[in-house]
């Protein structure tokens, strides 16, 4: 196992000089504020924080830590469902948020250039100026560095894709200072190994993210809600398998249980009935395109069972659902107190959807745990959000979590479709990857030899 070496004062007064006096924070109130995310990994303290504001500085941080054997983790606003950015071995926490600039804003070729600290919410209140936005939506304001190290995604993923879908370069601080770029700005690439998507979903343990250049799409002339109900969870996840059989280009299908429903309807202002229900999108430019999907949605979701479907072009209307939506998991965890939530994140072929989202009920029901069920069913993306209140349950919520990772794994599918490995899914990753994590290794001890770059993630302990 590699060791690491304690932050000294000596050490402080380097990282001073590369960042200034005010880059640089022992404090406990700070190392509080980036020793958790937002899972229920136990939190870590690390020995300080560090606020860089250049590519420059950053690579020189990592040359130093490099040098003196201490680990770095990249922290964006740690809305990560893993324990991604947690500090496990103390160190560095190098805080992106003082790198929130847009570098340059390419309109005519749809992409802007930005620092790695900004919020995708932020960057698109300012992309509506040109007509344009970044699709990915993770939900919480993360930032673009936390997004393409996690490989986040959303509900538009169904029709414009992931993080690594909608990025075309990167520069990159590796952990000996290198300052590299990667990608191009042309849409078509093809030189050399792609070590652009490499970095993709490393969640920090290659490289550190100082600048994208992301791929933007017009903001949608139009924009259309469909809200359909159902009698149970079976119909309404085989509904999703047909409503992709049509080819219907939606912009959003997610899936939301009836407790859920019933959830949002209480709490955040929408009206949907307590029943299992399909939420869709779809964005055209002219009317008509939209009234013909709207139309196929209702005549497969009326052929399936559905008890009510609602569909509005209202934008407040739509904003409201949407909004409720991307609430969820906060409503859950502000009703309950003293439950944590375990969520679970795998992602199969659409059409072996409905056989695990059956297969993760009975396992559920067999072990005694309870727990709501949403997710990007459009993408075949399960979140089953499992509860726990001690250390007994919380044991019966693991083994729910690894069959259902095994379960997705052999339907042709992955442990997790968009949070990323983190802590929790480092286990299960021999399972999914086989010879092909001993590559993985390879390529981390290429990039990291002294393994100081978010230690502890992604790779089973040895
Ligand atoms: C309520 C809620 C809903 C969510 N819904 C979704 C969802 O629908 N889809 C989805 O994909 N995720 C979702 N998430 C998870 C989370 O928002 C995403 O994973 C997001 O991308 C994390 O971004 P962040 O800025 O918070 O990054 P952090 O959590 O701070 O960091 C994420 C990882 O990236 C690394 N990192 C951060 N910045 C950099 C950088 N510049 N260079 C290299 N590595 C870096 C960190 O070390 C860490 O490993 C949700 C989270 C919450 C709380």
């Amino acid at each position: 196992m590699t060791t690491y070496n304690p932050v000294t004062e000596t050490f402080l007064a380097q990282l001073r000089d590369i960042v200034g006096v005010d880059g640089v924070s022992t404090a406990e109130s700070e190392r509080n504020l980036h020793a958790a995310d937002m899972s229920s990994h136990p939190p870590h303290l690390c020995d300080a924080v560090v606020w860089p504001t250049t590519g420059a500085q950053v690579a020189a941080v990592l040359r130093l830590a490099n040098a003196h054997g201490v680990p770095v983790t990249p922290w964006g606003v740690g809305s990560s469902l893993e324990g991604n950015p947690i500090p496990l071995y103390g160190g560095i926490s190098l805080s992106t948020e003082r790198m929130q600039g847009i570098v340059a804003v390419h309109a005519d070729d749809f992409q802007v250039t930005v620092q790695p600290g900004i919020g995708y919410k932020d960057l698109n209140k300012k992309l509506a100026a040109y007509g344009l936005f970044f699709p990915p939506d993770p939900g919480a304001n993360a930032t673009i560095g936390g997004m393409l190290a996690n490989n986040a995604s959303g509900i538009r993923t169904v029709k414009y894709g992931a993080s690594k879908d909608n990025v075309l370069r990167m520069e990159v601080a590796l952990a000996d200072g290198r300052l590299i770029h990667v990608g191009s700005r042309s849409i078509k690439q093809s030189s050399g190994y792609d070590l652009l998507h490499l970095f993709i979903g490393s969640e920090g343990t290659l490289g550190v993210i100082t600048e994208a250049t992301l791929k933007l799409t017009p903001i949608p002339a139009l924009m259309s809600a469909v809200v359909a109900s159902f009698v149970d969870v079976e119909t309404a996840v085989t509904a999703v398998v047909a409503i992709k059989g049509t080819g219907l280009d939606l912009a959003a299908l997610d899936f939301i249980d009836g407790s859920t429903a019933a959830m949002l309807t209480q709490e955040n202002g929408v009206d949907i009935p307590a029943q299992p229900t399909l939420l869709m999108e779809f964005h055209a430019t002219h009317a008509e395109t939209i009234e013909l999907g709207l139309e196929m949605v209702r005549e497969i979701c009326v052929e399936m069972g559905a008890t009510r479907i609602q569909a509005t072009a209202d934008p407040t209307e739509r904003q409201r659902i949407w909004h409720a939506r991307h609430q969820t998991y906060e409503t859950k965890l502000r009703l309950n107190p003293g439950i944590s939530w375990m969520p679970m994140d795998v992602a199969v072929p659409i059409t072996a959807y409905p056989a695990l989202v059956v297969f993760a009920e009975q396992e559920m029901a067999a072990k005694g745990v309870s727990g709501f069920l949403i997710g990007h069913a459009g993408d075949g993306n399960m979140h089953f959000t499992l509860a726990y209140q001690d250390k007994e349950s919380h044991e019966r919520a693991k083994e729910v979590n690894t069959a259902v990772i095994r379960r997705a794994v052999d339907l042709g599918g992955t442990a997790t479709g968009e949070h990323g490995v983190g802590i929790g899914k480092a286990p299960l990753m021999p399972y999914e990857h086989g010879l092909a994590l001993d590559v993985m290794r390879q390529i981390k001890q290429t990039l990291d030899p002294n393994s100081i770059l978010n230690p502890g993630k992604i790779f089973p302990k040895l």
